[in-house]
């Protein structure tokens, strides 16, 4: 517990600003502490215990924080809904706007991938940080996703007997990897873009070399979530 005792003393910058932020008509809103090159994003509107974990971690460590404001997984756009982290990639855009409208009138469904392409550049032009910075996302499963699904597109893994399988790290640099493994908690690196991605941040980080970690814990753990949100600022800082 050294590192709290840094922080009780330390100048802490915080700020909120909701300047017009969207995506695909989602609006974010940024929390800002400090200039340090790391940045966190909050993307499924349903996962409480996620926005929670970043907003109280952001008081109290550098970086930005990118929070949608939604409630469902799901966004509203046109007349159908889509998943904000399908939509990180053409092909994974294409996919998530027929998920729940599969016919769109000749001309329609283009139009619509070209406006998510163009919104893209600018949003991720925001969200990205700057070189050697890193991108930190979080997430909550409530089903019986868990770390076993993510062993076979792993390079590496370190997975702990005592942590439960839904509670795991995602990253895609390898040195973060090494740093990340030695904690606690499960751990897998995955830095191969897969042909057929599915356009969720990941794919596009690993796309633009950028530093990507995943922290994905049980929906309702929060104490769980913000210490893995701690463990994972404190290495890779
Ligand atoms: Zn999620």
């Amino acid at each position: 517990m050294v590192f709290l005792t840094i922080l009780i003393g330390s100048e802490i910058e915080k700020r909120s600003s909701s300047t017009s932020i969207i995506f695909a008509g989602a609006q974010f809103n940024l929390v800002e502490n400090g200039n340090a090159p790391i940045h966190y994003i909050w993307l499924h509107g349903d996962e409480k215990t996620a926005k929670l974990a970043l907003n109280h971690h952001i008081s109290h460590f550098p970086g930005k924080a990118f929070f949608i404001q939604n409630d469902d997984r799901e966004i509203p756009y046109l007349s159908t809904i889509i998943d904000p982290n399908r939509i990180f990639s053409r092909r994974g855009s294409y996919l998530t706007l027929k998920k729940f409208k599969p016919y769109w009138p000749p001309g329609t469904l283009k139009k619509a991938l070209d406006e998510i392409d163009t919104d893209r550049i600018q949003f991720l032009e925001k969200i990205m940080p700057t070189q050697n910075g890193v991108l930190i996302s979080v997430h909550n499963n409530s089903h019986g996703y868990n770390v076993k699904y993510e062993i076979k597109n792993s390079r590496k893994t370190s997975i702990k007997k005592k942590q439960n399988p839904r509670d795991f790290i995602l990253c895609t640099n390898e040195a973060d990897y090494e740093k990340l493994a030695v904690g606690p908690y499960n751990v897998v690196f995955q830095d191969t873009v897969k042909d057929r991605d599915d356009g969720s941040l990941s794919w596009e980080s690993l796309r633009r070399n950028v530093r990507y970690v995943n922290i994905e814990t049980r929906l309702g753990y929060l104490a769980k979530q913000k210490k893995m949100l701690e463990f994972v600022g404190r290495m890779l800082n």
